[in-house]
């Protein structure tokens, strides 16, 4: 359906859990966050329920994500679940990719056609300091299961002045000879740690980084990219992506609904406004959990403020969200 603005809504982010098995620095505190309790977070047959309102609304992609999504036990039969949703016409999955040694072919057999894995450092002790404690070998080993088992590959790497834009050309290098799209994200303040302005680098100083040693053709974008502008680097079998969501967002050709795991409805993820959605989903029919998503759709807002001087926002965590 189409929102206030123009703009059609056919995109679905699920988050199926707050739980995370990594605490990386821009997503959470150190001291981790107040984990939701047991009994608030959906169960899954509210969320297919959601999913069955919303694709009868229009939605047509799902994506779901975390927190960790393939923490949550009964994972793959709910993905499996979700994929023969009449309506769904592409499932995906984001993780940070621990699990996708054991899981992937599993996944891949519940209809999961893509993971986007989060990667953000490719040298072991960074990797380790910025997930405080993931392991880099078991993500790359999972990476490579995924590839084989047939999945379709993006890697997101969050850009951070001083923590990892050294690696910027190692990243790019990963799109040479494998057919995977590398993307390059640009660092939101969610969390607003002390030190988030010096750790800011835009998406025009990441391509010139790339350009130094590259040669970069843009690509045409295709529904797939999302807000990313793809380029290709000359031979490249994979890609590049550059996500901006703060030097230069995409507010305009957003497509995007969010659900938190906790059943509360999201319209831009920039906002502090959310609608809960759990005192619908007790009521026996869809009629006004219907209704609802349908006004939230329609009211979403033309565009956020983070990066507006001025602006004022709650910090928030983005595995409660699910990015
Ligand atoms: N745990 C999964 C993962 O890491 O892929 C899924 C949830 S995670 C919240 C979803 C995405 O949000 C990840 O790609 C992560 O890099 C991104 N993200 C989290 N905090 C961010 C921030 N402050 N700035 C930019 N991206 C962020
Ligand atoms: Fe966990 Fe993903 Fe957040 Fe990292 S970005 S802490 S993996 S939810």
């Amino acid at each position: 359906m189409h929102d206030q603005h123009g703009r059609i809504i056919n995109y679905l982010r699920l988050s199926i859990t707050d739980r995370c098995n990594f605490r990386c620095r821009y997503c959470m505190p150190e001291t981790g966050i107040e984990k939701q309790a047991h009994q608030q977070i959906l169960r899954y047959e509210d969320l297919l329920r959601i999913a069955r309102v919303a694709t009868s609304l229009g939605i047509d992609r799902i994506r779901v994500t975390g927190g960790e999504p393939l923490i949550r036990r009964g994972v793959v039969a709910f993905l499996k679940q979700l994929s023969v949703l009449p309506g769904v016409q592409d499932l995906a999955l984001t993780t940070n990719g621990m699990l996708l040694g054991e899981m992937a072919k599993s996944i891949f057999e519940a209809g999961v056609k893509r993971v986007n894995v989060s990667l953000d450092s490719l040298n072991e002790q960074s990797f380790s300091d910025i997930t405080r404690g993931g392991s880099l070998q078991q993500v790359l080993d999972g990476i490579e299961t995924a590839a084989a088992v047939g999945l379709q590959i993006k890697l997101n790497m969050v850009v951070m002045r001083g923590i990892n834009d050294d690696e910027i050309n190692d990243f790019a290098r990963l799109s040479l000879d494998r057919p995977w799209s590398v993307r390059f994200i640009e660092y939101m303040p969610t969390i607003q740690e002390p030190d988030w302005q010096k750790r800011l680098l835009s998406g025009d100083e990441v391509l010139a980084q790339i350009r130094h040693e590259f040669n970069l053709t843009p690509l045409e974008s295709s529904g797939q990219c999302g807000p990313s502008r793809p380029f290709k680097i000359s031979g490249a079998i994979g890609t590049i992506g550059i996500i901006t969501p703060m030097s230069n967002h995409f507010c305009s050709s957003c497509n995007r609904l969010r659900i938190t795991s906790d059943g509360l409805a999201k319209s831009c993820l920039l906002s502090d406004e959310t609608v809960d959605l759990k005192p619908y989903l007790q009521r026996a029919d869809d009629c006004d959990l219907q209704q609802r998503i349908e006004k939230i759709i329609f009211a979403k807002p033309s565009r956020h403020t983070i990066n507006e001087a001025g602006a004022v926002h709650k910090p928030f965590t983005m595995s409660s969200i699910g990015g």
